[in-house]
């Protein structure tokens, strides 16, 4: 019997909240503002200074955020997304929000981000039938891996689309000289918050850009499509705002966006921490039969959000049988992620299993292991142990 019991279960991810968290939301639930007061600018200040970006909008949530991202850029009914099936469902859904349609390119199976030979042969095979073309590709840095983002821009020059990053498990990763989020090869970049991420506000997301009109645009959508900034009003009484678009309240409170600066200040430490962990799991595993699954290199640093192993091809059959020993084990193992296009909802849409190989070749093998600050060494020699009994049953 082990000597870990429910109240020692290690989930896959979870957040880290220090003293100096509970007490600058304090601080604001004292103050005047619960909402649109002064935490917002100065967490979307920390988040330009952070990822050395221009502007900043906080959200709600990451989802909202790519909603906000993809009608600032004009996606509408006509237009086509392209983004990988290994994603949540929240970044092909948000284009359905603005009754776009949605396509998947396949992924590279030592990453799980979308392969850029697949997204180069698709795109020449849509060249001349422009309608098929995407209006927006959207990357997902997976596990907080970066895509390959120069060979995209260099795509996305060539063929005239934008480039939303979904960076939800990114923020502290960075991309040769650049903290992801800096959009060098990009026009949006969007974060999540949600508590198994890097950092949390609780709910929460937010979308970064270099354009100002963006970033504008985006601003307004988040708050009911309404202005009162002098420069974009017709009158100047002083009661006078202005709605432009049909926007959304999709507001993050000043609690939110309090806690939100307070975890920026740890956000190098956790990443640090998770670094170590993540190279300490690399050692550990290394005579385990897996297949390995990049999360550095020379042009890119992960933030290592998720810990993914990869079973060997033979291996798979047995995935769920590991999985369900790891669960009995009290290990929250996961698995990120379901290829998109198997939902039933996407399976209506006409997708149907086989479309992305590399996709599913990767899911069949993928389990992610617990991976986050608070996971102690004792406890990630207890997963490698189960894991390597498991995997020799
Ligand atoms: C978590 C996540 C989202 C959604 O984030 P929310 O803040 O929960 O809306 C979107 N895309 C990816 C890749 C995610 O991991």
């Amino acid at each position: 019997m082990s000597i870990y019991n429910m109240n020692n279960y290690i989930p896959y991810g979870r957040q880290v909240i220090s003293d100096q968290d509970v007490e600058a939301v304090i601080r604001v639930l004292r103050s005047e503002y619960l909402t649109q007061g002064p935490a917002i600018p100065s967490f979307e200040n920390r988040l330009i200074e952070y990822c050395g970006v221009r502007h900043a909008v906080a959200m709600n949530s990451a989802t909202s955020a790519l909603h906000v991202a993809y009608l600032a850029l004009g996606l509408t009914a006509g237009d086509v997304i392209w983004t990988t099936p290994i994603t949540f469902v929240a970044t092909a859904n948000a284009a359905l929000y603005c009754n776009a349609t949605v396509d998947f390119v396949d992924v590279d199976l030592e990453t799980a981000n979308m392969s850029m030979a697949a997204l180069e042969e698709k795109l020449f095979k849509c060249r001349r039938n422009k309608s098929q073309l995407p209006k927006i590709v959207v990357p997902v840095h997976m596990g907080g891996y970066s895509c390959d983002m120069r060979k995209l821009h260099e795509l996305s020059r060539e063929y005239g689309f934008f480039i939303v990053e979904d960076a939800s498990h990114a923020i502290g990763g960075s991309y040769g000289a650049d903290k992801i989020g800096a959009c060098s090869y990009s026009h949006i970049t969007v974060f999540s918050f949600h508590p198994v991420k890097i950092i949390t506000t609780g709910e929460g997301g937010a979308a970064v850009t270099n354009d100002v009109s963006l970033a504008e645009a985006m601003r307004m959508l988040r708050s009911h499509g309404v202005t009162r900034d002098t420069k974009l009003l017709s009158k100047f009484e002083g009661w006078w705002y202005e709605q432009h678009y049909l926007g959304f309240n999709y507001r993050m409170t000043d609690m939110q966006a309090a806690l939100g600066s307070s975890q920026i200040s740890g956000l190098d430490a956790f990443v640090e921490r998770r670094r170590y962990l993540a190279r300490r799991y690399c050692g550990l595993l290394a005579d385990l039969r897996l297949r390995s699954f990049t999360q550095e290199s020379v042009i890119a640093q992960s933030s290592n959000h998720l810990f993914i192993v990869q079973l060997v091809r033979e291996d798979q059959p047995k995935r769920n049988s590991v999985f369900e020993a790891m669960r009995c084990a009290d290990i929250g193992v996961n698995v990120h992620y379901i290829p998109v296009y198997f939902q039933p909802f996407y399976k209506r849409m006409g997708f149907s299993e086989g479309y992305c190989q590399n996709a599913e070749e990767y899911y069949n093998g993928a389990i992610t292991l617990p991976l986050y600050p608070e996971l102690t060494d004792e406890q990630q020699d207890y997963v490698v142990e189960k894991l390597g009994n498991a995997l020799s049953i």
